[in-house]
């Protein structure tokens, strides 16, 4: 089954933190890929979370033509060609997000082909999954956070996530970094008042402290009971992440934007994470986020997805043993139910898997001619 034609179209999807009842309206960019192949099927893919133009880029200009006539089945040689020819130094970035929307795509042509879903072809460990909601944006004030927090718990979401340490080392000012750890101490006090103790509670920093204010933040949350605390430190430096973690009892997970299997090897060694994240659409695709998978099982290390995009990366939790749990993200959802017409079936903070062969999505074209980035 040959490889006949790649094709990536950067898109600009509005989003309005889907049905959470707040307005704050923004765009989700998503690189969508589409390969064909010389039996007519064609297998659909994406990535996002990064500049969707330079990744479409990648995949026409430098991925798509290396792979042309290659066996659509073949992840494995796939993959391989394209590491060596858009990250053949170890570098990521761009490459890894182009890598990985391709790589969807072949496996979606695999399920199309064998006529079965994509987590029955990875394993089917299991056909229904938790699923937490993050709904915690860091442009909420203070009392619109709460209202939204206890909006989705009475959607029956038994899980939430709070963005914190927002801008943080990203931000002009490094100097307020002690104000807004104290704000997002009290932010999240208030939802665990609000919630009371039986719904979990998580933070996400997204690489953006550094240590002592990471550090100063696990010690205010401990009595708090966190559930886990998803990349806390910069750049996911696996030897303050390790220190960090000796420190305090809140599980320590990363890995959504992390494009190479080696960068997981290293805070296993190291003892930097309770949990591993390889994130479907960045992590090199499902061929890449499978070794990982491999590596988290031999060290009694769980996955679970951390960076959205549930409709792909409930196939990866639900196929394998190692997998536990799919993030709701109310933009990404809401970008995800725009572009395919369909969102994660939620009931009581459980997602069924459906028995579609691939990942049982296809495109809606209206949306795809109309939220093209051009800019
Ligand atoms: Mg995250």
């Amino acid at each position: 089954m040959k490889i006949t034609r790649i094709e990536a179209v950067p898109l600009k999807i509005p989003v309005n933190c889907g049905d959470l009842g707040v307005d704050h309206p923004g765009f989700n960019s998503i690189t969508h890929v589409e390969v064909e192949t010389d039996t007519g099927l064609i297998g659909y893919g994406m990535t996002s979370i990064t500049q969707a133009r330079p990744v479409a880029e990648v995949v026409n200009s430098v991925l798509g033509p290396e792979i042309v006539g290659l066996n659509a089945l073949f992840h494995e040689e796939v993959w391989n060609r394209m590491y060596w020819k858009a990250t053949p130094w170890g570098q990521t970035g761009y490459a890894s997000h182009a890598i990985s929307a391709i790589d969807l795509a072949l496996w979606d042509i695999k399920g199309k082909a064998s006529n079965q879903p994509v987590w029955q072809l990875l394993g089917g460990a299991r056909s229904s999954l938790p699923i937490y909601a993050t709904c915690g944006f860091s442009f909420l004030d203070d009392k619109e956070l709460v209202d939204v927090v206890k909006r989705v718990v009475s959607q029956g979401f038994k899980g939430v996530k709070l963005q914190v340490g927002r801008p943080g080392l990203g931000g002009e000012n490094i100097l307020a970094l002690n104000e807004l750890i104290k704000s997002d101490i009290k932010r999240v006090r208030d939802i665990r008042n609000a919630v009371g103790p039986e719904i979990e509670i998580a933070v996400d920093a997204a690489c953006r402290l550094d240590l002592p204010s990471a550090r100063k933040l696990c010690q205010a949350l401990e009595e708090l009971d966190i559930a886990f605390f998803e990349e806390p430190i910069v750049q996911n430096d696996v030897r303050l992440m390790a220190e960090l973690r000796r420190e305090t009892t809140i599980p320590i997970t990363a890995g959504q934007n992390e494009g190479l299997a080696y960068r997981f090897r290293d805070m296993l060694l190291a003892d930097a994470v309770d949990v591993i994240q390889p994130n479907a659409i960045i992590t090199g695709g499902m061929t890449q986020c499978v070794r990982i998978a491999g590596l988290a099982s031999a060290f009694n290390v769980p996955i679970s997805n951390g960076g959205g995009a549930p409709l792909h990366n409930a196939h990866l939790q639900a196929g394998l043993t190692v997998g536990t749990a799919v993030e709701y993200q109310f933009n990404t959802v809401a970008a995800g139910d725009a572009l395919y017409d369909q969102k994660p079936i939620q009931t009581n903070g459980m997602m069924e898997m459906s028995n579609e062969p691939g990942f049982g999505l296809a495109p809606n074209s209206d949306v795809l001619k109309s939220t093209i980035d051009s800019a």
